[in-house]
């Protein structure tokens, strides 16, 4: 055992440590050599040392370098190396953690980060918390939470008595609603097709006054940091025109809501503690490895209620057990690695953490910018969206980018224009990994114009 754990873990070492030095793409080489794996289920044992070499050998040259300093796809953090290594270490404990009884560390480590985590989000006390496997089910289980809580105003135990014959529920999006809020709302019975989309502006940010007028149980989808843009619905204002429809207000913060730790970002988040409940991701920008969000629902009991398997919820027990805030019951006790990131960080690294991600976003619109490409969005944030002239040029860089393996970063199409995405989130990322990316994206763009 001793030799193949050093083994695993000398692997893993010289993997990060190379990461640097190698084409952030794996090659199309690497990736044939992917069906090498691909045999019929073997009949016999193959050595454990010959399993993890296997795996190495032909599995880490064919993987996305998205753990160094140079991957800018979709919103992807990597993972802070202490939280790597507390990661093989509660691997090996191998502990259950969705129960005190059966893995003490984790159920107190969770407990410390949610009076950590309440405290840099500035939520309300009486917050309760679930550590989930991201912000897709941190949006499921805190609308479950929303769920729970206007129908039991209405008199329905919808844990008990399900949807069928319940008092309707209006749900309101904002029309850049992030997917994995509709898909979230499909999981709860509330479907993706009959929510109000409202109207954003062209950041992509809900207009609060085109909100749904009408009384009853409403549930009001909010969005902090949108994908694209990096931009933030007016919490405020749209928290203070719930209180007055008496509406539930749910934040999804993937990956936006950590500027509430930056001083100069949190201007951006204001209202946030008004809300009713937060999902947000650990796995992206407070880079902890897969897979890990955060659910936070204002009132602990309405989160209880929604996710505990026993019916008997309608008093706090004095002791909070890990699996009664969150959809699965047995689980790795992911909060060990969100201790790891937030103690080795303290509150300052972590303002820094964020705050040079969105300086490096800035480097980025500058300089692409200044070259005479045309930023699409407000950079705000960590996002930013590039066109180097028509549709057909763009999809051009973007696709040479990709190959060259300098860096990478992803195509979308925003507000009908096709654009390079970057986003920003990874603690690896230096100033000269963004000055060497810049110089390759500007080379690609310049021989794109040229042809
Ligand atoms: C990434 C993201 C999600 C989904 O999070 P997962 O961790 O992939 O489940 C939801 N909303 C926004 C805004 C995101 O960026």
């Amino acid at each position: 055992m001793r030799d193949l754990l050093s083994d695993a873990a000398r692997r893993a070492t010289r993997y990060r440590e190379t990461l640097a030095g190698r084409s952030v793409v794996p090659t199309p080489e690497a990736l044939r050599r992917l069906t090498l794996l691909d045999e019929p289920l073997p009949e016999g044992a193959t050595s454990p040392e010959e399993v993890l070499r296997l795996l190495d050998e032909i599995g880490s040259p064919a993987t996305m370098a998205s753990a160094g300093g140079r991957f800018f796809g979709f919103v992807i953090g990597s993972s802070l190396p202490v939280t790597v290594a507390t990661d093989w270490l509660t691997t090996a404990w191998d502990q259950e953690g969705g129960q005190e009884v059966t893995a003490p560390i984790g159920a107190m480590l969770e407990r410390v980060c949610m009076r950590w985590l309440m405290q840099l989000f500035s939520l309300p006390s009486g917050t309760g918390v679930g550590f989930v496997t991201g912000a897709t089910m941190a949006n499921f289980a805190g609308l479950a939470g929303a769920r729970h809580a206007l129908l039991q105003r209405e008199g329905w135990d919808v844990e008990r008595d399900g949807l069928f014959g319940a008092p309707p529920i209006t749900v309101a999006v904002g029309d850049d609603v992030h997917v994995s809020v509709l898909k979230a709302l499909s999981l709860l019975g509330l479907g993706r097709g009959r929510v109000r989309r409202v109207p954003t502006d062209v950041q992509g940010r809900m207009r609060p006054e085109l909100l749904p007028k009408e009384k009853g149980p409403m549930i009001i989808c909010t969005q902090a940091g949108h994908v694209a843009t990096g931009a933030f619905d007016p919490l405020a204002e749209i928290c203070a025109a719930a209180r007055e429809r008496e509406a539930w207000v749910h934040v999804d913060g993937a990956f936006g809501m950590w500027a509430a730790v930056a001083p100069r970002r949190a201007h951006l988040v204001h209202g946030l503690s008004e809300a009713d409940s937060w999902g947000t991701d650990a796995h992206k920008w407070l880079n902890v490895p897969y897979d890990s969000g955060l659910v936070f629902v204002r009132e602990a009991r309405h989160l209880r209620a929604a996710m505990a398997v026993s019916a008997a919820y309608l008093t706090l027990p004095e002791h909070r057990q890990p699996d009664e805030y969150v959809p699965e019951m047995s689980r790795r006790a992911r909060g060990i690695n969100v201790w790891a990131a937030l103690k080795s960080l303290g509150r300052e690294g972590l303002a820094e953490l964020i705050e040079r991600s969105c300086r490096h976003a800035a480097f980025f619109a500058e300089g692409l910018g200044r070259a005479g490409y045309e930023i699409l969005n407000e950079v705000v944030l960590n996002q930013v969206l590039v066109s180097f002239g028509s549709d057909e040029t763009t999809r051009r860089v973007v696709e040479r980018v990709q190959q060259d393996g300098t860096c990478w970063c992803g195509g979308t199409v925003y507000r009908g224009r096709t654009a390079m995405r970057l986003s920003v989130s990874s603690w690896a990322t230096t100033v000269e990994e963004c000055e060497r990316s810049l110089a390759v994206m500007l080379r690609i763009a310049a021989e794109a114009k040229m042809r």
